[in-house]
């Protein structure tokens, strides 16, 4: 067992995004910056008795450009580095940190370490940034150990703006503001203020059984998603849930689970469900969840063969059936695991 008071170590990966970045004082312009000089852009960090080592990936990204195979080398790299470290820092873009982090939460199995993800609004450079405590205070929770020398939040997770929550409940809801991600159906994880407080009782902890990281790389990306919105014709609707080489949709759809009643919009739904495609209901609401025993206008639905995605985030969804489809061939065995609840995902 390890020693609680031994030093953590820390790996911070930096992948891309505004929190790298710093003005060219010639140019202007926005660049990454060597991130092996972190210590010296952010001196706060030398202050922590942990050690902290980084890595940079080559070559960055801006996060509008992540692929799941970014995904797949991430977890490859943590998987390579998990037995020398104490926990992760994924320096990411803030864009598509909640797909990022909702697919990695499926793709580590019996994590034991925290993987944070985190990253800012303002470059680490700049005077005003959000970089510098979001940083500062990740490395404080990806370090927290109990007196059994276990981590306390060994979870998936995404630190914004004094918030620690859950990756795959993540979602961003301002481009603008520091306060950027909101956990709408799920309570955070901790939340820094003058101490940093963890809320042990939303936290998940790993069962005595689940040893030793196993890491899912086998992601099938056949995965569309449809909007409902007034107005939609039938041929875009044809088009996502009919379309070639689809094999799932995610239907966002209105309030608690609801869609179009025209028999031409069911008599779709219908026919993509029978030709084996599988079709999630996520809700387009910020908050709640998706029940289609309300009302006519979801049961619908239910009777066409749709699947319920409760109070899932189209993010945590998407990464959810990505891992999902690519474990299993068997289109019914992704549907029975969609509904149930694998990794925090889902209140059920
Ligand atoms: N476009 C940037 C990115 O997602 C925005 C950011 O990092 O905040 O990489």
């Amino acid at each position: 067992m390890k020693n609680p008071f031994d030093k953590s170590k820390i790996l911070l990966i930096y992948t891309g995004g505004t929190i790298g970045m710093k003005e060219d004082p010639k140019t202007l312009a926005l660049t990454p910056f060597d991130f092996s000089q972190i210590l010296q852009e952010v001196p706060e960090l030398r202050k922590f008795s942990s050690r902290i080592d980084s890595h940079t990936f080559d070559p960055l990204i801006d996060s509008s450009d992540v692929e799941p195979a970014m995904w797949v080398e991430l977890a490859g790299l943590i998987s390579r580095k998990y037995d020398d470290y104490d926990g992760f820092i994924v320096l990411h873009g803030t864009d598509t940190m909640a797909y990022s982090a909702s697919a990695l939460s499926f793709m580590l199995d019996h994590l034991r370490k925290p993987v944070i993800f985190t990253g800012s609004q303002l470059p680490i450079g700049s005077l005003r940034t959000d970089g510098r405590e979001n940083l500062v205070s990740a490395v404080e929770i990806a370090a927290a150990k109990n007196m059994r020398g276990e981590a306390l939040v060994p979870e998936v997770s995404i630190y914004f703006n004094s918030q620690l929550i859950r990756g795959n409940r993540a979602t961003k809801v301002n481009s603008t503001s520091f306060d950027a991600f909101r956990s709408p159906n799920y309570p955070s994880l901790a939340e820094a203020g003058i101490s940093i407080r963890y809320h042990d009782m939303a936290i998940h902890h790993p069962s005595h059984q689940e040893r030793g990281l196993r890491i899912h790389t086998t992601l099938d990306t056949r995965v569309a998603i449809l909007k409902i919105h007034p107005g939609i014709t039938e041929q875009v609707a044809r088009n996502v849930l009919l379309g070639a080489g689809i094999r799932a949709i995610i239907i966002e759809t209105y309030g608690s689970g609801n869609a179009i009643s025209k028999p031409w919009f069911t008599s779709i739904v219908r026919e993509s469900a029978r030709s084996g495609r599988i079709i999630l209901n996520v809700t387009q609401c910020l908050a709640g969840e998706v029940n289609m025993d309300i009302y006519a206008t979801g049961k619908a639905l239910k009777e066409a063969g749709v699947i319920s995605g409760y109070d899932m985030t189209t993010e945590g969804a998407l990464g959810k059936l990505f891992f999902l489809m690519g474990e299993y061939s068997d289109n019914e065995k992704v549907k029975q695991l969609l509904e149930k609840n694998l990794k925090g995902e889902i209140s059920k």
